[in-house]
C-alpha cells in the first residue's frame, strides 16, 4: 500500500565527474525497478547537473536544506523556491548533522518546512536520538518533541507529501545500525504519533523512512518490518552497486 523511498544523502561528497559517473551506474543499476521511488540528494551545485542526467528516468532528485524564505537578501542561503526550479521534488530538514553540527532548532525546522510546503516540495523531516539519549531511556520523549516541534502549525492538507525519516543519530555514519526490533518500535510509534495528530488514514499513508548505517547487508531486514517503509542512506548511496541493491530490497 505505501510505495517505498529509497533516498540516498550524498552530503557534501562527490564532485562532479564523479556524480556523473555515479548517476550513470545508477540509472542502469535501477533500470526497470518498479514499485519503489527513488530520490537522490547531492549538494547544491550539482542539483542541475543531476537534474538533467536523471531526466527520462524515475530517479527523483532533492535538496539537503533549505531557506525558511523564499527570496531576498539572505546571503549563501537557497530558497525551497531554487530547488523547485531546478526539479527538486523533495527537501531534506532537520538532518541530524544540521541539528548537532549546526544547531538548528525546532523552530528554524519548523519554518523552512513550511517554506518548502508552500511550493510544493515534499520535506523528508529527520528525527532522531542521540546515544546518551537513548542509554537515559529518552528516544521517545527525544522523537515526539522533534515531531511536534518540526510540524507545528501544519495541517493535514498541508503536509500531504510528507515523508518522515527516522535518523537515531548514534547509527549515522557509524557502521553501527539500529536493530531491525529497534527500528520497528520508533517506526510504530510515530505512525501512532501521525494517527493522533492526522487521523488513522492519514499515517497508514505516510512514508517512514530509517536512517543510519543501511547498507546491501542488513536492508532486506529493516524493509521487511511492518512500519519501514524505505531507507534515507548516506555511505553506502556513494557507491552505485550498493545503492542499486539497496533499492532492489527483497523482503522475501
Ligand atoms: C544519513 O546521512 O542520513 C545517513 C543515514 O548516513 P549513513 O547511511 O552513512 O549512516
Amino acid at each position: 500500500m505505501r510505495k517505498p523511498i529509497l533516498a540516498g544523502n550524498w552530503k557534501m561528497c562527490l564532485l562532479s565527474q564523479e556524480i556523473a559517473t555515479l548517476i550513470e551506474d545508477l540509472r542502469k543499476g535501477t533500470e526497470g525497478v518498479e514499485g519503489r521511488e527513488i530520490l537522490v540528494c547531492p549538494a547544491f551545485p550539482y542539483l542541475a547537473q543531476v537534474a538533467r542526467a536523471v531526466e527520462s528516468t524515475p530517479i527523483q532528485i532533492g535538496g539537503q536544506d533549505c531557506s525558511w524564505e523564499l527570496t531576498g537578501a539572505f546571503t549563501g542561503e537557497v530558497s525551497p523556491k531554487m530547488l523547485k526550479d531546478v526539479g527538486c521534488t523533495h527537501v531534506i530538514l532537520g538532518h541530524s548533522e544540521r541539528r548537532h553540527i549546526l544547531g538548528e532548532k525546532d523552530s528554524i525546522i519548523n519554518k523552512k518546512l513550511l517554506c518548502a510546503i508552500s511550493v510544493g516540495l515534499n520535506p523528508v523531516l529527520c528525527v532522531g536520538e542521540t546515544l546518551d539519549e537513548r542509554q537515559a531511556g529518552k528516544t521517545w520523549t527525544v522523537v515526539e518533541a522533534q515531531l511536534e516541534g518540526g510540524l507545528a502549525g501544519v495541517t493535514m492538507d498541508q503536509c500531504a507529501g510528507l515523508v518522515i525519516a527516522y535518523e537515531p543519530v548514534w547509527a549515522i555514519g557509524t557502521g553501527q545500525t539500529a536493530s531491525p526490533d529497534q527500528a520497528q518500535e520508533v517506526h510504530g510509534q510515530i505512525r501512532s504519533w501521525v494517527a493522533k495528530k492526522f487521523g488513522p488514514e492519514f499515517s497508514g499513508n505516510i512514508r517512514i523512512l530509517y536512517g543510519g548505517s543501511v547498507n546491501p547487508k542488513n536492508v532486506d531486514a529493516l524493509m521487511a518490518q511492518p512500519d519501514v517503509d524505505g531507507g534515507l542512506v548516506g555511505g553506502a548511496s556513494l557507491k552505485a552497486a550498493d545503492f542499486s541493491r539497496i533499492v532492489h530490497f527483497e523482503t522475501g
